[in-house]
Formats: structure tokens, C-alpha cells, sequence
């Protein structure tokens, strides 16, 4: 068989013209890129909110990758801990060893925020991405119920509108449509989805907030006494929706009725704050500002700030002393589990967000970017929504506001917004399609807690003009 690009070359008069002229002028074509027809902007440095690309454009990062650069890009501290770690300790295997950086990255997240609220979660087990943490948690809660003998329990709960990861674990409690497309036969048989917590779109006329909390709290009772208690391993879903569904925090009364709902059946509550936790919110994590203590819960993200491929489970006293009593071991491991340098520049992030008082910042500037984004899109015939909690904020657009209709999903507004922006040096995080069934588009705002007043001023502003050009061009 032809090498990739030998065919894309040769199938030069077909659709794939373009992708054959990009791939073979790109000086890196033996790098799988996610698209096979765009070739990626190629970043040559970054630097706080700052990313400068080979074309010479200086690019405004106001979603911090995907959530992801807490602190601003290149910042010297966390490169010299990985340095420092690299020349101490660079690898060695969890199977037999452990190290201080591990060991202080796990005693660092567990530690009470300054809002000092008790999570009670006690471990920590770290892993190299999202997808993995929440992996590893499905395989952890699993083998809880089995350590107590109960190895019916085969099912997790989870909702629409929600992403948990593309490993397969991961992908089969999410439901971004999208992105199951050639996987959906091959998925995880015992997963069920019950409604998003998502007041824009769900709540009926006339219902009030609470009578909608009280709607979504029994339709997940009626799932779970459907599925029988008895056989469900956990409820899994993030505390404020990301990705999926723009920002979506949930309806007053909630959380502390799932947690309620969990405890009477004995179901086991797995929280994905891979996205909004680690201060994204305002608290260290989302469900703080909910009142409640789950049992597990995945981060990401925001632990290593970008400067480290790391995310985590975190899982409360109750799952130890399972663990503890039955074979005495998590059943689940892998090569780079606990990382040594990803440790350490993890470690070097969460102690520069604690020391700089980045949770504070956080709630300062979210709410100077929410008051922003109220000002600039008042009155905008097409911006249904806006929507979000601390520094993590979106816009959700809409051709019919009061019908709440969304734009053709082939026109690709969100996406279009962004790419606007971009153009006018501003980079957003695009939803589109990823809502499913509602066919919606939104653009996410996410930057570094690092960022300034000046800087959010001058990202809320473009977008406004991308978004006005968009509007133009559709019209
Ligand atoms: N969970 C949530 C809420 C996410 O937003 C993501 C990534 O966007 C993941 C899980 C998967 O994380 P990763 O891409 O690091 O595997």
C-alpha cells in the first residue's frame, strides 16, 4: 500500500486536492494531524497570554487552549522544576517506587482550597490525560462494588450533552455524537443517559427552576429504579458542562438532589471536573459552590496547566477502605502513571495558583468578563445565551431567539466565530453540532487565570466583530 501522502498525491484531482497540496508543503508531513484537510497553525513560541505563530501573527489565547493554560504560557518556575526534576529523578515505575514530586502533587490537590471546604477526598492516582483519569475511575468504581461482592453492577449512569474522553471507556459515557461516529457498535454495553441539567434548552414554558430540578431529579430516579439500583456502578457527569454544551452550570438544587439520590440508592457519585475544575470556577473545585462531597472525581487540565501531560482521579475514604479490605490494590496501572517531571511541573502550577492567589483572581476577573460579555452582546438578535461560572464563560448563538432555533448545523456558525476571531488575533474555543440532538452552536471563553482586565476587554471586543461578520455573511 502507498504511503499516506503517495495517495493523497495521487488522488490530487478529487476532493483530497487540497489536503495533498497542504500535507506535501507542510515540512512535518509524517505527523497524523486530527484533520486530514487543515493543516494546524504551526506555534513557534508562547508566552502569558501570548501565542506567536511561524506566519508572525501574535495570537490573544482567551481560551487557554482548551481550558487548559491556568497560568499563562512559558512561565520560567514550572520549566525549571521540570528541569530540576528531570536531572533528580526522571522516570521510575509505581509498581515498585514512588517519589516526593508524586507524593507532594497528590498532599497539594487534596488540600482544602482557601474556601477551606471538605471534599473528602483522601487519594489521588495520577495519570497522562483526561481521558484516562476517567478510565481509570470507571475501572476503580467497578472494582469497589466487586471488592464487596456485588458483581452484578454493571451499569453507569451518566447524561447527554456531556464528554467524558475518546479512549473507549471514556467515549461510551460521553455522547458528543460527533465523535462515536465510526465507534458506536463497539462501545460500552451498559451505559445509560438521562437528561442534561441544561435550563436553556430544557426548562418548559412557565416551569419554574426548582419544578425543573424537581424533573431532571425523577427522571434519573425512574433510570435508576428501572435499571435496578442494585446493578449501577456509578453516576458520572461534570459539575459544570464543558465542551459539550458550552459552559452549562445547572439548575438551583441540583446537585445536592443527585447526591441525595446516590446516597439512597448506594450509587457511587463520579464528578468530571476535568474541565471546570482546578479553579476554573472560582473554587478549587466546581462542586464546592454545590455543597456536596462526591465520591470520585477526575481532573485534568488545570493540574499540569498545559506544562505537563497529567491528569488525576481523586477518590474519597469510603472507595479506599474497599479497596483496603478486599484484595488490597487497584487493579489498573500504567507506565507513566505518576509521572516524575510531570509531577513536578504539576506541582510547580498548583503551588503558583495557591500562592498567587489565582482562585481570588479568578473570581474577580470572571466577573468582570461575565459583566463584559452582558454589555457587548445586550441586544444581539443571535446570541440566545450567556452562560458560566468564574473564568469559563460562553456565548451560545442562536437564528431565532425566542424560539430558541439554532442556525443549520452545515453553516457552522460557532466554528465560524472563531475562526474570525482568530483572524482578528484572538483565540476562542468553538462548540458546534457537539449539543446533541439541539444542533447548537456556542464559543467558549476560558483564558489563563493569569490574564489582565485590558486583555479580556480586547478579546470580548473582536469576538463581538467576528461575530457581527458572521451574522453579515449569513444574512
Ligand atoms: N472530561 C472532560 C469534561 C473534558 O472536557 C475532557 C477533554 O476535553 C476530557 C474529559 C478528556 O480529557 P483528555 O482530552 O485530556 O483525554
Amino acid at each position: 500500500m502507498a504511503p499516506a501522502i503517495l495517495q493523497l498525491e495521487a488522488d490530487a484531482s478529487s476532493q483530497n486536492y487540497v489536503a495533498a497540496k497542504q500535507l506535501a508543503q507542510s515540512d512535518s508531513p509524517s505527523l497524523l494531524h486530527r484533520s486530514l484537510l487543515e493543516k494546524p497553525h504551526r506555534v513557534t513560541r508562547a508566552s502569558g497570554s501570548y501565542l506567536y505563530l511561524e506566519d508572525g501573527r501574535k495570537i490573544l489565547d482567551a481560551c487557554g487552549g482548551a481550558a487548559v493554560a491556568i497560568i499563562g504560557h512559558g512561565n520560567a518556575e514550572v520549566a525549571q522544576a521540570a528541569l530540576d526534576q528531570m536531572r533528580q529523578v526522571s522516570y521510575v515505575h509505581t509498581l515498585s517506587y514512588t517519589t516526593d514530586s508524586a507524593e507532594n502533587l497528590a498532599r497539594s490537590v487534596l488540600k482544602p482550597d482557601d474556601s477551606g471546604f471538605d471534599h473528602g477526598l483522601v487519594k489521588a492516582f495520577f495519570v497522562g490525560s483526561g481521558s484516562e483519569a476517567n478510565d481509570a475511575a470507571m475501572k476503580c468504581a467497578r472494582q469497589y462494588w466487586y471488592e464487596k461482592g456485588q458483581t452484578q453492577r454493571r451499569y453507569f449512569v451518566s447524561r447527554l450533552q456531556g464528554y467524558h474522553g475518546n479512549t473507549i471507556g471514556a467515549m461510551s459515557v460521553s455522547t458528543m455524537v460527533g465523535r462515536k461516529i465510526p465507534y458506536q457498535d463497539i462501545l460500552l454495553p451498559h451505559v445509560s443517559h438521562v437528561s442534561a441539567a441544561d435550563a436553556y434548552h430544557g426548562l418548559k414554558d412557565g416551569e419554574t427552576e426548582e419544578e425543573f430540578t424537581q424533573r431532571l431529579i425523577s427522571e434519573i430516579d425512574a433510570e435508576f429504579l428501572r435499571l435496578g439500583p442494585e446493578n449501577i456502578i456509578s453516576f458520572m457527569a461534570e459539575t459544570v458542562v464543558g465542551a459539550a454544551s458550552g459552559t452549562m452550570t445547572a439548575p438551583k438544587g441540583y446537585w445536592s438532589a443527585v447526591r441525595d439520590l446516590c446516597s439512597q440508592y448506594g450509587i457511587l457519585l463520579h464528578l468530571d471536573e476535568i474541565m471546570c475544575g482546578m479553579g476554573r470556577t472560582g473554587t478549587m473545585f466546581a462542586f464546592e459552590q454545590e455543597g456536596i462531597q462526591p465520591d470520585i472525581v477526575t481532573i485534568g487540565k488545570g493540574l499540569g496547566g498545559g506544562y505537563s501531560p497529567i491528569a488525576a482521579m481523586l477518590i474519597n475514604s469510603t472507595i479506599v477502605d474497599s479497596l483496603r479490605k478486599g484484595t488490597s490494590a487497584f487493579n489498573h496501572g500504567q507506565t507513566y502513571q505518576a509521572h516524575p517531571v510531570s509531577c513536578a511541573t504539576a506541582l510547580a502550577v498548583q503551588n503558583i495558583l495557591r500562592r498567587d492567589g489565582l482562585l481570588e483572581r479568578v473570581r474577580c476577573l470572571g466577573s468582570k468578563l461575565h459583566d463584559m460579555l452582558s454589555t457587548t452582546f445586550a441586544g444581539c438578535d443571535y446570541v440566545g445565551d450567556i452562560r458560566g461560572r468564574g473564568l469559563f464563560w460562553s456565548l451560545e448563538f442562536m437564528e431565532n431567539k425566542a424560539q430558541k432555533s439554532p442556525f443549520p448545523r452545515e453553516f457552522h456558525f460557532g466554528p465560524r466565530v472563531q475562526q474570525a476571531a482568530f483572524d482578528m488575533g484572538v483565540a476562542i474555543y468553538p462548540g458546534s453540532g457537539a449539543i446533541d440532538g439541539l444542533n447548537g452552536d456556542h464559543v467558549i471563553f476560558a483564558p489563563p487565570y493569569t490574564t489582565t482586565e485590558e486583555e479580556l476587554e480586547v478579546a470580548v471586543s473582536n469576538v463581538k466583530k467576528a461575530y457581527e461578520e458572521v451574522v453579515a455573511s449569513y444574512f
